[in-house]
């Protein structure tokens, strides 16, 4: 089974076929400056690579003119396309199985991104005409960013002038990202869910990204990928003052302050001498003041926003370089890791310098022995995660199309305790009592109630639910959080850490809790054998449409936990409920509705292969 990955950009084309477990590459192909008389190929083949200069074609073009004999040299059968496309915009999310449809749809998105979607579609429309027998999956660059919350991703503009643009920001470099913090996760043989990662894409394009246990929740691109770091020839942030002042006493226009912004400026308007990192540091090494500038201001500005994004998710556990700068350049890692001490990010000097990384050695670590923060480099393989996301297209395609049914219960605002808690709440050795069994096997609603006390308000009654657990775990909705005064991070049950506080009181005593209280991601769930018929696997992210009585609701985000303990269940909290109108039951405990959810299809997936 190979895949053929294709990126169609305004001047240049890559493609390659691989193998999407093992990641072999077959062949690979990179035409550049396409459109200009300096037009050129380079083709990989098993059996050796050749350059060719080629004519006066644009990136479609040469796309057409090259695919066929570059297909059939390969010898192998491609089973399905996948295609880079940099804006997905709100809507897609997910790498998509690409239709008629579809295409129209990222027709519309050309205004996000009017220099990459145009080339990207004209790369899909000449790969479908070639090969229009197997299915072609999009791929986006700013879906891995589509968790960003809100607070991240929204410019502090007028509001109705926001929405009018379409002014959020988006992030790009996606596949980069998602590929480096999951080869992290794997080579620290962690759960991506259990750290907080810092990933650095380091090429002629950088961004930088905070990786919330699996999630994207920061990155430095915003609306377009101008914003952030400095870059090979653009600026990355800039006073926004500044440009207004600069196109007022210049006279300039738009264009020419696009041109500016995005060609003239980064490493090569600092240097003076160019883009490319190698020069600036050999010029650096030799004397060259602007040279030296330009690495200063690099690595003082990637320093910045590793340590904010530290600041973001409370800690760090990884730091990530990647890219052709981050993979490349010990100097680079060196700068930026200094004065990171606080964090407990320790460079080893040694393994920094040694450290090299390739397709088939893709981690290198490069911390000392008592850092506490795992640095590593990572070599960038975007087309293995191209690959993947044809994967994931492909077998949601031939995942059993069985009723996927699912009851759903509602979960009211409720308390889980430690012993320790117990003890201190209701007295020294006071034993939980039944008041009646929930529907996950060995889980009960308590006679016990407590007060919740927030900075604003207090609610009173709120049910415990046995048995005890390691940790205490209060779960509210939102409204309950605006009437509390807590702001509460969205979370998996039992990952409490860095949560917000709260003091709890109980009959006999109280107790301050400086974390626990959460708002409870909605979930399902299901036995093995109903993951099976459903076609998910534990911890995938699925989208769930409710049929209610009053108001249909389809619920993205939904994730699911497969276990052996568990009954088939989807629970979602008050505020969720009320918004469907499913009808909710007794106060503190979680009850069957009788209504039913259909599991619409499979999203995000966190597998490790
Ligand atoms: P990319 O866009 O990921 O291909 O990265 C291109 C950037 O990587 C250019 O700025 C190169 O100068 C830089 N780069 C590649 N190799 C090295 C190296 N050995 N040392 C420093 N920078 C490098």
């Amino acid at each position: 089974m190979h895949i053929l990955v294709i990126n169609c950009g305004s001047s240049s084309v890559k493609a390659a076929i691989l193998h999407p477990e093992t990641r072999a590459r077959v062949a690979r192909l990179k035409a550049e400056r396409l459109g200009t008389d300096r037009a050129s190929v380079r083709i990989q083949h098993m059996d050796g690579a050749r350059t060719e200069a080629l004519g006066p074609v644009d990136a479609p073009e040469a796309l057409r003119v090259l695919l066929p004999a570059f297909l059939e040299a390969a010898t192998v059968k491609v089973v399905a396309v996948g295609h880079r496309v940099v804006h997905g915009g709100e809507r897609f999310t997910t790498p998509i199985a690409i239709t008629d449809e579809v295409v129209e749809a990222l027709k519309g998105l050309t205004p996000l991104a009017p220099l990459h979607n145009p080339a990207n579609l004209a790369g899909i429309r000449s790969a479908r005409d070639l090969l229009p027998d197997v299915p072609h999956v999009a791929i986006f660059d700013t879906a891995f960013h589509s968790t960003l919350p809100r607070r991240a991703r929204t410019y502090a503009l007028p509001t109705a002038l926001a929405e009018k643009h379409g002014a959020r920001r988006y992030g790009f470099h996606g596949p980069s990202h998602a590929w480096s913090s999951r080869q992290a996760a794997l080579h620290l043989g962690r759960d991506l869910r259990d750290l907080r990662v810092i990933t650095c894409h380091l090429g002629n394009g950088a961004s930088a990204c905070a990786v919330e246990y699996g999630r994207s929740i920061e990155t430095s691109m915003g609306m377009t990928p101008l914003e952030g770091l400095v870059m090979g020839t653009r600026s990355g942030s800039v006073d926004p003052g500044l440009l207004l002042r600069v196109m007022r006493e210049e006279g300039w226009g738009p264009a020419r302050m696009d041109q500016v912004l995005n060609r003239e400026s980064g490493l090569l308007g600092l240097s003076g001498v160019g883009r490319d990192l190698r020069d600036i540091e050999e010029r650096s090494a030799n004397g060259n003041e602007s040279c030296r500038l330009a690495l200063q201001v690099f690595t003082h500005r990637l320093r910045k926003y590793i340590g904010a994004y530290a600041a973001v998710m409370g800690g760090v556990d990884a730091i990530v370089f990647t890219g052709g700068i981050g993979e490349n350049s010990a100097l680079v890692r060196h700068r930026t890791l200094q004065r990171l001490d606080f964090l407990g990010a320790r460079l080893s000097e040694s393994e920094n310098r040694s450290a090299q990384v390739d397709l088939h050695h893709v981690v290198a670590p490069i911390h000392a022995q008592d850092s506490t923060v795992a640095l590593l480099v990572v070599a960038c393989d975007e087309e293995a995660e191209l690959a993947r996301g044809v994967r994931m297209v492909l077998r949601e395609q031939a995942a059993v199309q069985a009723p996927r049914t699912i009851p759903i219960a509602v979960s009211a605002r409720h308390i889980h305790l430690t012993q320790e808690a117990v003890d201190i709440l209701f007295g020294a050795g006071h034993t939980l009592t039944p008041y009646k069994p929930l529907s996950q096997p060995g889980q009960f609603a308590c006679e016990e109630k407590l007060t919740v006390v927030g900075p604003r308000r207090s609610i009173e009654g709120v049910r415990v639910l046995g048995p005890t657990r390691p940790a205490c775990q209060i779960e509210v909705s939102r409204t309950d959080e605006f009437f509390l005064g807590i702001d509460a991070p969205v979370r998996d049950s039992g990952d409490v850490k860095h949560s917000a506080g709260c003091t709890l009181i109980g009959p006999v005593g109280r107790l301050a809790l400086t974390e626990g209280v959460i708002c409870a991601r909605r979930h399902i769930h299901m036995r093995p054998e109903d993951a099976e018929r459903f076609g998910v696997e534990d911890r995938d992210v699925v989208e769930v449409a409710v049929n209610s009585a009053g108001r249909d609701l389809v619920f993205g985000d939904v994730l699911v936990r497969v276990s052996l303990k568990y009954a088939l269940e989807m629970h979602l909290d008050t505020d969720e409920a009320n918004a469907a109108e499913i009808v909710r039951g007794h106060e503190g405990s979680l009850v069957e509705t009788g209504a039913t959810a259909l599991l619409r299809c499979r999203k995000t997936v966190f597998d490790t292969a």
